[in-house]
């Protein structure tokens, strides 16, 4: 399965779109898709007919973005940066790759 550099809860920058310039939250990481949905961005509107659970009306919902259009916006130095993986050393002294700021170096994965 294909990985995303970015994963839910990341906070993102859209970079293109209508959205351009808009920071949101990732409420749902699509890898298969290579999509993400963000908190607030490319909002549609659905028209929905009435069923037992739902209201007529219009619903506004997040419609999924792709993911080259959003930069992970780093936690540390809170800059959109690129990606970089680096390496740490677990507890049963196995080796993981997580994700880290290319600008400041902080990990982003904890
Ligand atoms: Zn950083």
């Amino acid at each position: 399965m294909p990985k995303l550099h970015v994963k839910k809860g990341d906070q993102v920058l859209i970079l293109s779109g209508k959205d351009k310039g808009k920071k949101g939250k990732v409420l749902t990481a699509l890898p298969k898709e290579s999509k993400v949905v963000v908190e607030g961005i490319n909002i549609v509107k659905k028209h929905a007919r009435a069923t037992q659970h739902i209201q007529a009306g219009i619903h506004e919902k997040e419609a999924p973005i792709h993911s080259s259009k959003v930069m992970v916006i780093c936690p540390s130095c809170k800059k959109a940066t690129r990606i970089k993986k680096a390496q740490v050393k677990k507890a049963n002294d196995k080796v993981a790759w997580v994700r880290a700021c290319k600008k400041c170096g902080e990990l982003l994965d904890k």
